[in-house]
């Protein structure tokens, strides 16, 4: 395969404290101004390309050759209200076009599990969450609980002992504890954030957002419709979450659809899955500029670049 260089940006939330798009759930973003600050800096430092010039790249007969030299993609995750509010009118004044993985799913539905543990979390903080579940559990979850959080302890070594903690404590609910999570986080959602399908009918983008961005040059690519781990729900799992991203996309875009992995796991079926059902990429979480495979292209996370964008 040839290799070609691409930088992609990833985002995720981007908003100010109080604004429309925090609904005030306390969850934290990337700052508005330092969202546009680094538009402009990418924008004067590299040729920003859109999905559809990469998928034309990707798709031709010398891949990835036809690319700029200093190319750079912008992606975001998870369709959440933020990319309508915040990042839609920043890319539109820049006449810029933005990649959104959004979610494959439809007003009414619930939140993701992963979702429901950051608006739990920026409520009631990780050592509260942990109590409320745990209080939940039968005394055999109890131990798998604990042997999950012994493993994932085991294999940090982040150092800062506050952050390792709610790190494990996500992992643990994502992964092996996700079915038991599925109905205690329902619980706790409705009780210390509000009605389930009201939440999350704010928090994410609205059919007529995701109309209104494609109609204007926004381009979308599936994210599954549960953001399970898509290295542990084995290749029948990830079938289903591929599946319903294609039904959702379908309707937006004839495809061939980028994909981004939920929380960036996959496995080694990940990117056959992905061609069958209909993908032409995927993106995972790890920063890299330079790519192998069209299935598995690096991202650089927007949070993380330093105030002046570099
Ligand atoms: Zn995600």
């Amino acid at each position: 395969m040839n290799t070609f260089a691409l930088t992609v940006m990833m985002y995720h939330y981007i908003r100010d404290p109080g604004d429309a798009a925090g609904m005030g759930s306390g969850i934290a973003g990337l700052p508005v101004a330092r969202f546009d600050a680094q538009l402009d800096d990418l924008t004067r430092r590299y040729e920003m390309i859109s999905w559809a010039d990469l998928r034309d790249g990707l798709l031709g007969s010398d891949r990835g050759a036809a690319l700029p030299s200093q190319a750079c993609l912008l992606t975001f995750d998870d369709g959440v209200r933020d990319h309508y509010l915040n990042a839609f009118p920043a890319l539109r004044a820049r006449n810029l076009s933005g990649l959104f993985f959004a979610l494959a799913r439809t007003e009414g539905d619930g939140l993701a599990l992963g979702h429901k543990i950051q608006l739990l979390l920026a409520r009631l903080g990780p050592q509260d969450l942990r109590q409320a579940v745990w209080s939940r559990l039968t005394p055999d979850r109890r131990q798998a609980f604990v042997w999950a959080e012994e493993r994932y302890a085991a294999s940090d070594h982040a150092g800062l002992v506050e952050v390792a903690e709610v790190e494990v404590l996500k992992l643990v609910l994502q992964r092996e504890l996700s079915r038991d999570a599925e109905g205690i986080l329902g619980e706790l959602t409705a009780k210390h954030v509000g009605p389930e399908a009201e939440v999350a009918d704010e928090f994410y983008l609205t059919q007529h957002q995701v109309a209104e961005m494609a109609a204007e040059g926004m381009h979308f690519g599936g994210h599954s419709r549960n953001h399970p781990w898509f290295d542990w729900v084995g290749a029948e799992g990830q079938t289903q979450e591929i599946e319903a991203s294609a039904a959702w996309l379908r309707r937006i875009d004839p495809g061939p659809w980028p994909f981004a992995y939920p929380y960036g796991g996959y496995s080694a079926e990940s990117p056959a899955l992905l061609q069958a059902g209909g993908f032409a990429a995927a993106f995972t979480t790890e920063p890299k500029t330079v790519h192998v495979d069209p299935f598995l292209i690096g991202r650089m996370d927007g949070e993380l670049l330093m105030a002046d964008g570099r």
